[in-house]
């Protein structure tokens, strides 16, 4: 009975021991992958983790996006730098409280260099690059995780809202300063100006800024921000 007492507070000792070491060799993040394992070293935040009522679907994780592949063949969570995650936080609060039927929906958000390079050189050479941050200029915003590609959702079915264009549509339909003309052309329904309208609002009091030619990006700090206060994403 001497013995065993010892032996039983060493074999619990040894247990508690052995259980801190397994926890402390135990990968952070474990079960993200080498993207998002790279993307959360790097400081970036998942925007479901902030905000779990936030709909994502990368659009870049499928092949039906304008470059015609995947770009993304390990990111299924939506990763930003934590002033713009917290910024849309706010966004979809401001939402909810409008339209609680209603939810944002993330299509794309902070965007690794290396996937930058693949877009660009699928685009180069096409009418396209004009869409598309050089790499060799340092990118976009979405390369410092401070932009978002976002739409407006059905908050039960995850159905997404009649916006005009898909995300991604490449032409006048999808900018923002000729929606009247383009409304009363007969491009975009009413309830498409409507809904582009309210995103823009939610995103705009949340602190986020429009880019003109496509409805669905948002920065949320100028370039010139960027590059002189916070770090490009590898
Ligand atoms: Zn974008």
């Amino acid at each position: 009975m001497l013995t065993f007492v010892p032996n039983l507070t060493l074999r619990v000792m040894l247990t508690l021991l052995f259980s801190l070491l397994a926890l402390s060799v135990t990968p952070v993040g474990d079960g993200l992958t080498a993207t998002e394992r790279s993307l959360e070293r790097q400081g970036m935040v998942c925007v479901t983790d902030v905000d779990s009522t936030i709909r994502v679907s990368l659009m870049y994780s499928r092949a039906d996006n304008f470059t015609g592949r995947v770009l993304y063949s390990d990111l299924n969570r939506a990763y930003l730098h934590p002033e713009a995650a917290r910024a849309l936080k706010r966004a979809q609060a401001i939402l909810r409280r409008r339209r609680p039927d209603l939810s944002l929906a993330v299509y794309d958000a902070a965007r690794p260099m290396s996937v930058q390079q693949t877009m660009w050189d699928a685009v180069k050479n096409t009418p396209k690059y004009f869409y598309v941050s050089n790499p060799a200029r340092g990118g976009g915003l979405h390369n410092y995780g401070l932009a978002v590609d976002v739409t407006l959702c059905d908050a039960a079915s995850g159905d997404t809202l009649d916006m005009g264009t898909p995300i991604d549509h490449m032409g006048a339909a999808a900018h923002i300063d000729r929606e009247a003309a383009l409304q009363a052309g007969g491009t975009l329904s009413a309830e498409a100006v409507r809904n582009r309208r309210l995103l823009r609002s939610v995103m705009r009091e949340a602190g986020f800024k429009a880019l003109r030619t496509e409805w669905w990006h948002f920065n949320f700090k100028s370039r010139a921000e960027a590059k002189a206060r916070y770090r490009v994403i590898r």
